[in-house]
This record gives C-alpha cells, sequence and structure tokens, in this order.
C-alpha cells in the first residue's frame, strides 16, 4: 500500500467530536461529489471513487443524524475501470435538513468565502483530501495534490489552505484545477492540521534521514576533494624534487632539506603532516611546510623534465 492510501486510511479514522466540524467535513465531500436530487421527494447522493471515502461518508452521516436511513450503492463506472460508491440518504426531511445544515455554516467574508472556524477548516480539508487528494512517496518527492473538476470547489479548497497558512498553489491539469504543495515542511504542516500523525511521523522520519544522507554525502565529497589536494600536491611535489635530483643531485642540497626530500620520494601519497611524523626526529606540519616550501621554490626554478606528471598545485601547505 502505498504513502497516499495509507494516509487516508488513517484519515478515515479521524472523526472530529464537535457537530460543527462533522458538518464541515461533510461539506467537502459534498463539494466534490455530491448532489442534491429530485423536485417532489428530494435526496442526498454522495459519490466517491473510493470504499474509504464512502466508509467516512457514512460515519460523518450517521454521527450528524443517527436516525437517518442511508443506502450504499457500488456501481461500475462505465468510462473507467474503478468502482463508483454512492451513499444515499434516503429521507427527503433528512436530506433537506442535512443540505441546509451544510449551507448555514459561519463562512467568511471574502471572496471565495471560506469556513470561518479553523477547526472546520481543517475538518474540511481532511474531507477534501481522502475525497481527492493524493500525496507521493517522501522517498521519492515531496508532493501533495488534491483536484476536483468544479471550478468554485477547486477555489475553495485553495483559499482554505490560505486560510491555515499554507502556500498552496493552483494549477491546470487537462482541463482540472490541481492544488498542491511541493514543500516538505508545508505537507508535514497540512498533515498535521487535518490529523494525519501517523503519516506525518512517517514523512518526518524520511526527512530526518534524506537530511542525514545529504549531509554525510556533502562530507565525503568534502573528505574526497581534500585526499584530491593532497595527491596533486604530493605529486607535484615529488616531480619538483626530481628535478633536483636531475639537474643538481639531492647530495647538494642542506641536509634538513635533503631529508625532506627522501622521505618525499619514499611516501609519494602522504599529507606533509604525516611526511613530518615520518621525519627522524619528527617534525611539526609548519616545519615540513617551511622546507618543502623552499624545495618546491627551487625546484620550479629548473627546467622541467621530459617524465613529469604535469600536475602543479598552487598551495604548498598540504
Ligand atoms: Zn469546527
Amino acid at each position: 500500500m502505498g504513502f497516499s492510501e495509507r494516509t487516508k486510511q488513517e484519515l478515515v479514522r479521524v472523526v472530529p467530536t464537535a457537530r460543527c466540524c462533522r458538518v464541515a467535513e461533510l461539506t467537502a465531500f459534498y463539494d466534490f461529489h455530491g448532489f442534491l436530487l429530485g423536485r417532489q421527494q428530494q435526496y442526498l447522493d454522495f459519490y466517491s471513487s473510493s470504499p474509504l471515502a464512502a466508509r467516512k461518508i457514512l460515519t460523518l452521516l450517521k454521527g450528524l443524524y443517527p436516525e437517518t436511513y442511508t443506502q450504499t450503492l457500488v456501481q461500475r463506472a462505465r468510462a473507467r475501470k474503478h468502482q463508483v460508491y454512492t451513499v444515499r440518504v434516503l429521507s427527503p426531511v433528512d436530506s433537506e435538513a442535512i443540505y441546509a445544515e451544510m449551507h448555514n455554516q459561519p463562512m467568511t467574508d471574502q471572496d471565495p468565502p471560506v469556513l470561518r472556524k479553523k477547526c472546520c477548516q481543517r475538518s474540511y480539508l481532511r474531507g477534501a483530501f481522502i475525497s481527492q487528494g493524493s500525496v507521493t512517496n517522501p522517498e521519492r518527492t515531496y508532493h501533495l495534490e488534491i483536484s476536483s473538476d468544479k471550478t468554485t470547489t477547486a477555489a475553495k479548497v485553495l483559499a482554505t489552505f490560505l486560510a491555515l497558512g499554507l502556500e498552496a498553489r493552483m494549477t491546470q491539469r487537462k482541463g482540472v484545477n490541481v492544488i498542491y504543495l511541493k514543500d516538505g515542511e508545508q505537507i508535514v504542516h497540512l498533515l498535521n492540521v487535518i490529523g494525519a500523525h501517523s503519516a506525518l511521523l512517517q514523512l518526518e522520519n524520511i526527512r530526518v534521514m534524506k537530511g542525514m544522507r545529504n549531509q554525510v554525502n556533502r562530507l565525503v565529497n568534502c573528505e574526497t576533494a581534500n585526499v584530491d589536494k593532497t595527491v596533486k600536491a604530493a605529486m607535484e611535489q615529488v616531480d619538483l624534487i626530481r628535478r633536483i635530483q636531475h639537474h643538481m643531485g639531492l647530495d647538494e642540497l642542506p641536509e634538513k632539506l635533503q631529508q625532506v626530500a627522501l622521505v618525499r620520494l619514499e611516501h609519494p601519497y602522504v599529507s606533509l603532516k604525516e611526511l613530518g611524523e615520518l621525519m627522524v626526529p619528527p617534525l611539526s606540519k609548519s616545519g615540513m611546510n617551511y622546507r618543502m616550501r623552499r624545495l618546491t621554490e627551487l625546484g620550479r626554478s629548473l627546467t622541467p623534465l621530459a617524465n613529469e606528471s604535469g600536475i602543479s598545485y598552487e598551495d604548498d601547505s598540504l
């Protein structure tokens, strides 16, 4: 089962206690795929493409109207392969009462209006996500979206996101409005406000792991770069010492420099600090640095040999 499906399963079990929030969540399902049908005998239908959504609609309805009769129909959609679940409120009186209650919630004055209470805004988004939402596996990428082919519903969902401080954006995909979040932190924020706490923890763990992996990679790259520098510097030193050896002979060098030159030729790949430890008696890095600089300066003043590595390195302190 994917991360998206698991998140929805968790959210189906989150049932708000306050009546205002239950109505708000039911309204989300209605806004996406709900209809008040019939003229004389009205009944209310909630369509959904998942049994999870149907179950949540039923839970909310039974909580709000314990006495009401409902019927759940399962049909195979003609054009598509998936099933369509219809939860139908059979009583005309209850249908109208529920419809009225959904349309009499306190709304903001803004355009488009959203539910006024924060608790209800959260519940509305929970319903919207169960109804038409998806979230990608955070191991791959961070992307959460809710889509609707109804422009008014999409605008209301977007405005609710914004009202809760979530930086959602809207785009169109094949004529369908898509409201999405791309940032890991924002997705965590949304999962928190709609009550998907297990999904949130899972996502946070993955984010931490990813962060650590990136940090380790950075350190490894940094280390590799340093090793690379050390090797390049050492190769250049070996070239320059060979020049001295060829043009004048190491015996001509002052004893202190000669010793450094010999140790370097013997250990071409170690760092200057390690080279200092190989000296008898051992020499500090700064002492080695000073002597090596004198050697390389001398080497640079001499004509290059034909078989040199050709590597030149600016920093002698390695
Ligand atoms: Zn509420």
